[in-house]
């Protein structure tokens, strides 16, 4: 885990921005988000995003957390890491467990790792410190990358050890939240689903905060092929693995029932690089559907051993955090002390390019070129490196060049595995690169690409999530929510007409009481984790602040309409930095190339609200640390 040799910085040549250009322009097509179904909006494909997980059964004979008419002091949409840490740190503050509620559409906790249990599922960023609490749980993972079934698994260890076990309510759908003024409360109507030849329970109820942790990569999605409804061969997404059908279970990936079995998966993001590999090793064939490739670098997974663990990782008391932030000041390309990870994001300074980070100081419009100059000189010659590593293992070397990823390491989420190029090696594995452009369509027998069907008994969805760019982009819609807050105000239609506003990212005028998770206006790092547990802690404080100045009785907070604009201007300020994205290959990141049309400058200044903090992780953790030294909750209003 030791740090690389520094790179020289080497410009971008005119033969490789040309390169970088006829990628981009091969790929852009004009209708960017909307290229892609929510099966939850299919009455054909409802049934992709069903649960395959829950157990109705046993949770049909527990006793319910919630009723119709409940009353509670916190409720927390969704039960992931980051609903789980603000349930954490609302304690350490001075709550209690008992007044915290859940509410999750899953059968368990854990969110994402609830949900995606896809063989060969792991995190991608060590999980010393991607996974939360480590140092208040006492635990050590098995693996430098902890796999799926372990980070589930920690979720159940948190909720356990902070008595939060029988407060959640799950396999239940929160489907509106309304602000009652008179009762200082929010009304929250929620559908749970209790399983087969079961009537679903309609409930409504009442909580003094409600806290939107929903994800942001919570919706699988799939695109819009002609012909879905010919296919009959079998069909599934990624994030509801159906091991019935492959066999084998999601901690032991013994895919026996693909054996005879041809095999399509449709994506090469961060998920099929993982699955891919346990895919080669049990079809009989495998089909490979690339549209754009992903830039896959070294992952040198281990075993973590009890010495090191002790000796070089969790030595001393506050180690969880400093580690974590040393971490975000590599990624940023502002290291504090030597890097501690070595690792494919932590050696890829250009990443910055993507979270953000304090540079030469701000982007401002004269300086944008120079600043982009700057990240592809961070950039070449690693982008070659990995390049070339592809020609290393992949023997066909037609295979290789169309496993090379043309664009600069802020594009995409780059990859990390061992296992991924290799694959392509054994003769049951074959690359079909849609030049681009995507499959063509669906036949009754399997996939079209380039005029040619290739025929299938499996077709898998690698093609991700519902962006959270999707909609009105408001907190709201992410979760499938209509929040109403004060005087009716509509959350969708104030973010639709204002555009993203906040303070900190974290709460907006009109909707007292309600914080939320966002992927815009909030500092963003690669470890999201890091962000969640930092906006855990700053709603916690905020919240216990409120009530000891109101004298511990119950007390409405609520953000000023002139705080949030102030924070939106600075937002923007920073928001130059990201001109990085608009020369980038469409994708998640740029609204599948959405960012990169031509808007009136009313347009750009409201699209410029949607930036995540553009100094950086660290800075953005510094203006809410300095915020809360003040302790004033500046930019906030409380009445009782
Ligand atoms: P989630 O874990 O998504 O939990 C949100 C919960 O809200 C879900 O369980 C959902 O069912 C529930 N919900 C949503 N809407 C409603 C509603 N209306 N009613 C009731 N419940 C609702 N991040 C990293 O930093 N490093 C990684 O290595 C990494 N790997 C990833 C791998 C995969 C396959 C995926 C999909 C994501 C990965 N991520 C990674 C991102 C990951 O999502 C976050 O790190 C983190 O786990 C998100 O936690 P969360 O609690 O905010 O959201
Ligand atoms: P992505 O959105 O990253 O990838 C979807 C894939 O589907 C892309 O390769 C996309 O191609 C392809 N695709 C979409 N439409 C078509 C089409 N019509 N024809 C062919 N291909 C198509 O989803 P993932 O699930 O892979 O990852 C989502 C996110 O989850 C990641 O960004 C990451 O944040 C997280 N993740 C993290 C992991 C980790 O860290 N351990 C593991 C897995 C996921 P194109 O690139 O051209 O758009």
């Amino acid at each position: 885990m030791g740090s690389m040799s520094e790179s020289v910085p080497v410009a971008l040549s005119n033969e490789l921005q040309q390169k970088y250009a006829e990628e981009r322009d091969k790929r852009l097509r004009g209708d960017g988000l909307g290229q892609f179904i929510d099966p939850a909006n299919s009455k054909e494909l409802r049934h992709f995003i069903d649960d395959p997980w829950v157990d109705h059964q046993t949770l049909n004979c527990q006793d319910s957390p919630l009723k119709d008419g409940s009353h509670c002091k916190f409720l927390i949409l969704g039960a992931g890491y980051g609903g789980l840490l603000f349930a954490v740190r609302l304690i350490e503050a001075g709550f209690k467990a008992d007044d915290v509620r859940f509410v999750d559409c899953a059968g368990g906790f854990g969110g994402t790792w609830y949900w995606n249990r896809y063989p060969g599922l792991m995190c991608d960023v060590e999980s010393s410190i991607y996974m939360p609490l480590l140092e208040e749980t006492g635990y050590k993972p098995r693996h430098r990358y902890a796999y799926g079934e372990e980070l589930r698994e920690h979720a159940n260890r948190i909720a356990e050890k902070w008595s939060l076990n029988d407060k959640a309510l799950f396999r239940s759908h929160v489907k509106t939240m309304d602000w009652d003024d008179n009762g200082k409360h929010w009304k929250t109507r929620i559908i749970q689903n209790r399983g087969p030849q079961q009537e679903p329970v309609s409930m409504q109820v009442h909580a003094d905060f409600t806290i939107l942790v929903s994800g942001f990569l919570n919706k699988p999605q799939v695109p819009k092929i002609p012909g879905f409804e010919e296919f009959e061969g079998h069909i599934f997404h990624t994030a509801r693995w159906d091991y019935k059908y492959t066999e084998g279970s999601p901690g032991d990936a013994s895919l026996t029932g693909l054996k005879d079995k041809r095999v399509g998966i449709i994506g090469t993001g961060a998920t099929s690089i993982q699955v891919v590999p346990e895919l080669a090793k049990w079809s009989q064939q495998l089909y490979v559907f690339q549209r754009t490739p992903s830039s896959v670098d070294v992952r040198n997974q281990s075993l973590i051993t009890s010495d090191q663990w002790r000796k070089e990782i969790a030595g001393k008391k506050g180690w969880q955090v400093a580690r974590a932030r040393n971490y975000n000041s590599q990624i940023s390309n502002a290291p504090i002390g030597a890097d501690l990870f070595g690792d494919a994001f932590t050696t890829r300074p250009a990443l910055s390019g993507l979270t953000g980070g304090p540079g030469k100081g701000l982007v401002t419009p004269d300086r944008a070129a120079e600043h982009v100059a700057s990240l592809h000189a961070l950039d070449v010659e690693r982008s070659e490196g990995v390049r070339s590593r592809v020609n290393q293992i992949v023997q066909n070397q037609a295979t290789a060049e169309k496993l090379k990823a043309w664009y600069p390491a802020w594009c995409k989420r780059p990859c990390a595995h061992d296992d991924y190029l290799p694959a392509f090696n054994q003769p049951q594995v074959q690359l079909i690169d849609t030049e681009g452009k995507g499959v063509q369509r669906l036949t009754k027998k399997g996939v079209v690409v380039s005029n040619k069907e290739y025929e299938l008994d499996l077709l898998v969805f690698g093609t991700g999530f519902r962006s959270p760019a999707a909609g009105s982009g408001s907190p709201g819609y992410r979760a499938d929510v209509a929040v109403t807050g004060r005087n009716g105000l509509s959350l969708d239609e104030k973010w639709i007409e204002n555009g993203v506003t906040t303070l900190h990212g974290i709460a907006t005028h009109g909707f007292p009481n309600m914080f939320f998770t966002n992927t815009a206006q909030t500092g963003f790092s690669m470890n999201h984790v890091f962000v969640l547990d930092m906006i855990a802690k700053h709603v916690a404080y905020i919240v216990d602040q409120a009530t000891k100045k109101a004298g511990g009785v119950k007390v409405v907070v609520e953000v000023t309409e002139d705080a949030e604009e102030k924070w939106a201007d600075e937002v923007i300020k920073r928001a130059p930095w990201f001109g990085s994205l608009t020369t980038c290959t469409p994708g998640v990141l740029n609204n599948e190339g959405e960012m990169l049309k031509e808007v009136d400058p009313k347009e750009q200044r409201k699209k410029a609200r949607a930036a995540v903090w553009g100094e950086g992780v660290a800075s953005y953790e510094r203006v809410l640390d300095e915020w809360r030294e003040r302790s004033k909750l500046t930019g906030m209003v409380l009445t009782v």
